[in-house]
């Protein structure tokens, strides 16, 4: 259920008086490659971590739309804030939360409500796009499952306190039953540091450079089945439930990755009136007006079709985004967030690529949107997939089978 209207305008007008403060300590946090514990603290205690959460286990209840647009309001000052906000409303938490066992969402709950950011850990060194080819496994021994294999470039990696892991699950009698969700707590500032789970090195990133980016290694983790997500439609069809909650994720990623061109646009539009050449404000010339006009359209379509796809979250009979409408809004949004940031350190000349102004950083930061969370190039697969409503098979021999029963799950990471 979705908190009232007023309360939807409190938690805009909530995020855009911390955007003020965020915007001046960003470049710190890019620079120092640190994580924001402070913008995390300040967005806990303004109910923005976990606002998405239903009221009975203490969240707001507020609803994608809610959310898409307190994110935007982050994005424009501190890319790093928005996609922490992100993860805490959405993707793994989202999936806890409309799939998880009543324990599950009781224990994970608290802990996102009190400033974490959830992991969700699907990517593998052998299997980004093609997540479907993952290799860790969740083995039943015993009354337990073992978790072993390695996941890679999984944000807040050592930072967060849940994480979701995907792994093919294996019966005790070793039968493979799907792929399925698994959740580890850790948090060794209170001593819970499960054995046999190792962080491993973190990558260095050419944007959004205060999130960890981290190798996790799994070897005979041993897990209670209490942790498992099993979600509706059992283990054989879970990865695509699961993948389900994750359209959620992919509208927050569109949504920052708009939020950072909505803002360098504001940029530009000051810079514009500030700057002069040939005696005259740049903002005079017809050049620089129409490449504003263009830039302020693409981020006007993006945010409509953002918008969209979080509204029909709430329409009858659907828990998550449209599963279509979220592909085309984070592909659109990405693709064009790239181009208006890229467009607005333009007009700014030399300055737009100096570190003075925040233009280089919002640059490097924007760049990875048409990359994680789904590139765009399996974002357009699934898309035309819709519009020509079959599978569309990414392996070579995808199409050798006789019926559509036949065909292969959709390789890509849907
Ligand atoms: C900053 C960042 C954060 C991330 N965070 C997480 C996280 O928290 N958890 C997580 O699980 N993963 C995370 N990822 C991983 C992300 O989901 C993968 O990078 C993504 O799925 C692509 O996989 P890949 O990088 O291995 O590229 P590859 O799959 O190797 O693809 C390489 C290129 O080939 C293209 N390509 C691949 N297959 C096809 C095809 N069939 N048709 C056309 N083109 C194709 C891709 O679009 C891409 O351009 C993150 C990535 C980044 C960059």
């Amino acid at each position: 259920m979705s908190v009232s209207t007023d309360q939807d305008t409190e938690l805009v007008a909530r995020a855009r008086a911390l955007a003020t403060g965020f915007a001046d300590k960003a470049a710190h946090w890019d620079q120092t490659r640190n994580y924001c514990w402070d913008n995390v603290r300040a967005m806990q205690q303004a109910g923005l971590m976990g606002m998405t959460i239903p009221q009975q286990y203490g969240g707001l209840g507020a609803s994608y739309l809610t959310a898409v647009q307190v994110i935007e309001e982050i994005a424009k000052s501190c890319t790093l804030s928005a996609r922490i906000l992100v993860e805490a409303n959405m993707g793994g938490i989202s999936a806890i939360m409309n799939y998880g066992s009543e324990r599950q969402k009781q224990f994970c709950a608290p802990i996102v409500l009190a400033g974490d950011k959830p992991a969700i850990c699907i990517t593998e060194p052998d299997a980004g796009s093609a997540a479907t080819e993952m290799t860790t496994s969740a083995r039943k021994r015993g009354g337990r499952y073992i978790l072993n294999g390695t996941k890679h470039w999984i944000t807040g990696g050592g930072v967060s306190k849940l994480y979701l892991v995907f792994a093919r699950v294996f019966n005790e009698q070793d039968q493979e039953l799907g792929i399925g969700g698994f959740i580890v707590h850790r948090d060794p500032d209170r001593g819970i540091d499960p054995k046999g789970m190792t962080i491993g090195p973190r990558e260095r990133t050419m944007g959004l450079c205060g999130m960890p980016e981290t190798v996790i290694h799994f070897e005979n983790l041993e897990l209670d089945t209490e942790f498992a997500v099993v979600p509706p439609s059992g283990l054989k069809r879970g990865f695509a439930d699961l993948m389900n909650a994750y359209n959620s994720q992919r509208v927050g990623a569109g949504t920052i990755a708009m939020g950072v061109a909505a803002g360098a646009i504001d940029h530009a539009k000051r810079y514009l009136k500030e700057r002069q050449q040939f005696g005259r404000p740049l903002a005079e010339f017809q050049g620089l007006q129409w490449m504003l006009a263009d830039m302020d359209v693409a981020i006007h379509a993006a945010r409509l079709m953002l918008h969209e796809a979080a509204r029909s979250a709430e329409l009858p009979g659907n828990t998550f985004p449209n599963k279509t409408l979220a592909a085309k809004a984070k592909l659109f949004a990405s693709e064009q967030a790239i181009k208006v940031v890229n467009d607005a350190l333009q007009m700014f000349g030399a300055r737009g690529y100096g570190d003075k102004e925040p233009l280089e950083r919002m640059y490097r930061d924007v760049r990875m949107f048409t990359i994680g969370g789904g590139t765009a190039q399996v974002l357009k697969t699934q898309i035309a997939g819709s519009l020509l409503d079959m599978k569309v098979p990414q392996t070579r021999d995808g199409y050798s089978g006789t019926s559509n029963a036949n065909r292969p799950l959709l390789a890509a990471a849907e």
